[in-house]
């Protein structure tokens, strides 16, 4: 609660941007069921050719909160869900730290396939591109059409770019809120694999608690959400 008090007062609102995700044409379908089946054959990019399939979105559907990540790490892939491997887990226990139910929240890619580098047996992460990006705000943007949700957190530099263009940035933004003209604001924060990445283990603590900090802001939003909506009933 402390912590969701200190978040409160720490919530800065910054003007609205927007990225291919939240501009121009998306899917469309009658609901996040049908748009994943549709999904299931786009080829829009090459990243479906070496995938072992496509991972999307999930959660309620009506859900508040949408967590944006990258994309599908190498355990996700072979999975079909995301946020199942390491920067899953510690996605969720940050996420119980602060204070934010991740049963309640429906958490997605800005890219749907796993893109890596095959080096041995090993498949190595790498980033997607800017024309991946571009082409796969396609499947989100429509995923947020789909959901009009209250709040959406990017987790990392991939998922500001396709919510909010290039003009912003995660050690530029980190911890704003900003508007979109989509009527809900983006909350930008690092994505959780960079926790793992850390070896010096004092940094590592601090950068998690960070983090936790960065989403006690989540459930801040949520309860004054709440608030004004009990306060008109
Ligand atoms: S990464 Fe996205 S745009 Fe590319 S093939 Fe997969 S679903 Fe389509």
């Amino acid at each position: 609660m402390e912590a969701r008090n200190k978040a409160r007062q720490q919530m800065s609102r910054t003007a609205a941007k927007t990225g291919p995700a939240l501009s121009g044409e998306h899917a469309n379908a009658h609901s996040i069921a049908a748009l994943r089946r549709q999904a299931e054959s786009c080829e829009r990019c090459d990243l479906y050719k070496n995938a072992t399939q496509l991972v999307f979105g999930e959660g309620p559907v009506d859900a508040r909160i949408v967590l944006v990540g990258e994309q599908p790490g190498d355990r996700e892939d072979l999975a079909g869900h995301p946020f199942v491997g390491p920067a899953g887990r510690v996605l969720d226990e940050c996420l119980h730290e602060a204070g934010v139910d991740r049963s309640s929240c429906y958490l997605t890619n800005a890219v749907k396939h796993f893109k890596f580098e095959q080096r041995g047996k090993r498949r190595l992460h790498s980033r997607p591109n800017a024309g991946e990006i571009q082409r796969c705000a396609w499947w989100l943007g429509a995923e947020l059409e789909q959901l009009r949700p209250d709040l959406v957190v990017a987790l990392g530099a991939t998922a500001v770019v396709t919510l909010l263009g290039r003009s912003a940035g995660v050690t530029k933004n980190r911890g704003d809120l900003i508007d979109t003209p989509a009527g809900y604001p983006v909350l930008v924060t690092i994505h959780p694999s960079y926790l793992l990445r850390i070896q010096d283990g004092d940094d590592a603590a601090s950068e998690r608690a960070r983090f936790v900090k960065d989403l006690a802001k989540v459930a801040a939003y949520e309860a004054d959400r709440v608030g004004r909506t009990q306060r008109r009933l």
